[in-house]
């Protein structure tokens, strides 16, 4: 059993962490996100800083940053930091047109959410249709536009969802790159990167999962980042001056189904708990298991033989180490390294249900004495999850409260 200290809620002791303990898990140096830093109390900042007027106008800019209005929230929605619900009803008193557009991506969250917790690994084979490989070069390195893309994205760890659709275009439709490589590529450096909306994105976007495949050109950049192409090298010979011609597929083979990860939708009580464990996917302090639970210490595993074959971007794992120092000026917090289910090994713990495949394989071997249902915000229910808007028609059913 391997017990790690807890550090102080600052960068550097978390970069510190990271380097004593966690080094050997990840694909690069040890650094933090200059524009993100994990924990409760940040989350809680950038909610508040959060102004969505102006959101549906502004929220496919890129460049430069200032005419952005994405909000940037992405990092603490993954993790659990910021609960969809809460989001959702924060914006309430916004402009209606802007709070309708944010609203609505909200719900693709959830979808992705949905759709993962439906498909599972299923989700990775394609469920319509397969791209046929392409020339398979990606020629971006000159080209200012991708290498901005690349650069946001290897640095922050974050992308505007603009120039996540470039990228993975550039990368799958025009290039006939694999696209699980490009969104394995995006899962190492995204600190908001989650097999579910990573995943649908990239199949959104390549045409695999829909009906038509997303072309990106020197239109979008114009577009959405006016002047950038002005001091490119490739100005007068723009490799992406026309739109890409549009993909051939291939029929995939039907994926076999997998059972529907969507958990409890009420406290499964199985005994008396003495910690409360915490995953990855919610480490708020609005979490089901830990809200319940409020006089118990917490254990957080770092699951070592999961991080060694994703080798993610020091980058989350400082942002995560940040979330846990920061919950641990509230709460005692326990911190251990290894295989979950070996480090939980002797403690009842009291556990949200994460709906994705890697809980459900892990929870089977750890004694829950609680399983709290995942927050939702909208309950799912036994219906097919297929396209958004069947899938929303189906979901408007069971809105909240506005
Ligand atoms: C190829 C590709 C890969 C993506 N990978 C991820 C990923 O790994 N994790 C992730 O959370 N999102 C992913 N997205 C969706 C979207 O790009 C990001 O959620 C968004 O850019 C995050 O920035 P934001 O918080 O400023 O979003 P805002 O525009 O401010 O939206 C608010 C919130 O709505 C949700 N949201 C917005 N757009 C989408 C969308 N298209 N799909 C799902 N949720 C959305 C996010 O939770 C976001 O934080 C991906 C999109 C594409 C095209």
């Amino acid at each position: 059993m391997s017990k790690l200290p807890l550090p102080s809620p600052d960068r550097e002791s978390a970069l510190a962490f990271v380097s004593d303990h966690l080094a050997h898990l990840v694909c690069d140096d040890v650094v933090g996100s200059p524009s993100y830093r994990g924990g409760q109390t940040s989350a809680d900042a950038a909610l508040a800083a959060f102004d969505v007027a102006g959101y549906a106008r502004k929220r496919n800019e890129v460049h430069p940053a200032g005419r952005r209005g994405a909000s940037g929230l992405s990092p603490y929605i993954r993790h659990g930091l910021l609960q969809l619900a809460e989001v959702w009803a924060v914006v309430a008193d916004g402009p209606s047109k802007d709070v309708q557009k944010f609203r609505d991506e909200l719900l693709w969250q959830e979808f992705a959410r949905h759709w993962y917790a439906h498909h599972g690994t299923a989700t990775q084979r394609g469920i319509r249709r397969e791209l046929e490989p392409g020339p398979g070069s990606m020629s971006e390195t000159d080209m200012d536009c991708l290498a901005m893309v690349r650069n946001e994205l290897e640095t922050d760890g974050w992308l505007v969802n603009q120039t996540r659709m470039w990228f993975s275009s550039h990368w799958a439709v025009r290039n006939g790159e694999p696209w699980r490589n490009g969104e394995d590529y995006f899962f190492q450096h995204l600190l908001d990167g989650s097999r579910a909306a990573n995943r649908l994105g990239w199949q959104w976007t390549t045409g695999v999962g829909s009906s038509k495949s997303y072309g990106f050109s020197r239109w979008q950049v114009e577009k959405r980042a006016p002047g950038l192409c002005d001091s490119c090298a490739l100005r007068t010979r723009c490799p992406i001056q026309d739109w890409p011609d549009d993909p051939a597929f291939v029929a995939s083979s039907n994926a076999p189904a997998q059972p529907v990860l969507t958990g409890p939708s009420v406290v499964e009580a199985a005994g008396a708990v003495d910690h409360v464990w915490l995953t990855a996917e919610s480490l708020g302090d609005a979490d089901p298991a830990l809200s319940a639970n409020r006089e118990l210490p917490v254990v957080f595993v770092f699951d070592e033989p999961l991080l060694a074959s994703l080798r993610l971007s020091s980058k989350r794992l400082v942002f995560l180490t940040e979330t846990l120092a920061d919950l641990g000026t509230r709460r005692t917090v326990e911190l251990r390294l290894g295989t979950p289910s070996t480090e939980l090994d002797g403690l009842s713990v009291a556990v949200t249900w994460a709906p994705v495949p890697g809980f459900a394989r892990r929870i089977g071997g750890i004694n829950a004495g609680e399983v709290h249902p995942f927050p939702w915000l909208r309950q799912p229910n036994n219906k097919a999850v297929s396209s958004f808007s069947s899938w929303r028609r189906n979901a408007e059913r069971n809105r909240p409260p506005q």
